[in-house]
């Protein structure tokens, strides 16, 4: 199936892209340096209980942490 598997590239570039973007600014990748998170369904049903310290960066939100703990 090179259709899924071109899908998982293209979300896999723009996974990189992400990083190198936010390594660049020193800031989280996984909440873009806002130091926290929200679940799927806050998309469609914000709330606050939905929102919670990032775990990539322990809530700092900084670049050094998310690499710290993803490394
Ligand atoms: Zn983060």
């Amino acid at each position: 199936m090179d259709f899924l598997r071109g899908i998982s590239d293209w979300k896999q570039t723009r996974v990189e892209k992400v990083r190198a973007d936010m390594e660049s600014v020193g800031r989280c990748p996984d909440c873009r340096g806002r130091g926290f998170t929200s679940s799927f369904t806050s998309v469609y049903l914000p709330t606050y209980d939905a929102i919670f310290d990032c775990p990539g960066c322990n809530g700092s939100g900084l670049y050094e942490d998310w690499c710290g703990n993803n490394t």
